[in-house]
């Protein structure tokens, strides 16, 4: 099957055989599905998804990716991405060798399930959090298995974590993937919007997204069958199109550590810290020990919570152990 004609101009004159050129003329789309060198590409045009391999090494996409298309010459109806769009954003994690990779790109949003449990380690969700700070990406906290909260005979899981999140401004939506409940305060904030979900294992993401997007999970992306595919081949990440926005999930928001920056912009993933650091008498101050420091004196006074201010301390080892690690390579 040849594409449709695209309804332009004709481009660049060249009759191939009995096809014009025009009749497979660049295209646009967005990338939907990315299983490394190959990607699945829904069309801007016609909406079709379109399988496409990526043309020369050096390109990266993944899901969220704007591309443009050629036609393969060598196989009719096959598509090349030729390019990549600018990105308005994208989400990077390292890996344990302080590599960055690309997990999803052009997000409105990073949304972080938890759940009373299993037990929530909040560093991991600082992490999350952190992250999407440095890409200026938006967080949602969510809170799943609302249904085992405050239960008479479950001994009343502490979720007092979650109002300091709700103190720095981060969104928090309520809800029961089990149960349904909350589910339509929550597709509000996810309306119109391209959202990742992350969480660690357990705290029930496969639930939510299939309570949120019954077959259209499964129907779309082999993500979560690992079949067809995806099976032979390491899925990167897959965005679902839904009537009420977008969904976008990855492997590579499992086990998430953000990728390395300079030491003094770590604070950047801490939006209570960030905007108290004018504040300090050192301009470079990383906010640990030293002197006249706006941020140590607001977690003194209680207006930073000590956990955050802990977890800021962890991912800054963290993040200078990852730089060393890539410096052995280099
Ligand atoms: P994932 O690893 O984050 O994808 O988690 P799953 O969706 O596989 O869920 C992990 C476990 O939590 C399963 O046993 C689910 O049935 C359970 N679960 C998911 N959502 C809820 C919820 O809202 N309430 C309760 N009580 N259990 C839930
Ligand atoms: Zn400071």
């Amino acid at each position: 099957m040849s594409p449709r004609r695209p309804h332009r101009p004709q481009a660049a004159g060249a009759r191939t055989g009995a096809r014009t050129v025009s009749e497979a003329a660049p295209r646009s789309g967005t990338v939907v599905e990315s299983y490394g060198r190959r990607v699945i590409v829904r069309a801007d045009e016609t909406g079709e998804r379109l399988a496409c391999k990526l043309r020369g090494r050096r390109l990266e996409v993944v899901a969220g990716d704007r591309v443009v298309l050629q036609p393969e010459s060598a196989h009719e109806g096959a598509w090349l991405v030729q390019d990549r769009l600018p990105r308005r954003n994208v989400l990077l994690r390292t890996d344990s060798r302080g590599l960055d990779e690309s997990i999803a790109a052009n997000l409105d949003q990073l949304g972080v399930v938890v759940a009373p449990r299993p037990n929530c380690d909040p560093f991991i969700v600082d992490r999350y959090f952190a992250g999407a700070g440095y890409a200026g990406i938006p967080p949602l906290l969510i809170l799943n298995k609302e249904d085992l909260l405050g239960g008479a005979d479950d001994g009343g899981p502490d979720f007092g974590f979650v109002e300091i999140y709700r103190r720095i401004g981060i969104p928090v939506e309520q809800v029961s993937a089990k149960k349904g409940t909350g589910l339509e305060r929550l597709i509000e904030r996810l309306r119109g919007k391209r959202t990742l979900l992350a969480g660690q294992s357990g705290v029930g993401k496969s639930s939510l997204t299939n309570a949120l997007c019954g077959d259209a999970w499964r129907a779309t992306s082999e993500l979560s069958t690992g079949s067809g595919e995806g099976r032979h081949t390491t899925v990167a990440s897959a965005i679902v199109q839904l009537a009420w926005g977008e969904l976008a999930d990855s492997p590579g928001v499992r086990d998430y550590a953000p990728p390395v920056v300079d030491a003094k912009d770590v604070q950047a993933g801490f939006v209570e810290i960030a905007e108290r650091a004018a504040g300090c008498r050192f301009q470079d101050c990383l906010h640990v020990r030293e002197p006249q420091c706006a941020v140590q004196a607001a977690v003194a006074t209680g207006e930073i919570d000590p956990r955050r201010h802990e977890s800021y301390q962890r991912l800054l080892n963290l993040n200078r152990q990852l730089d060393e690690k890539r410096g052995w390579r280099a």
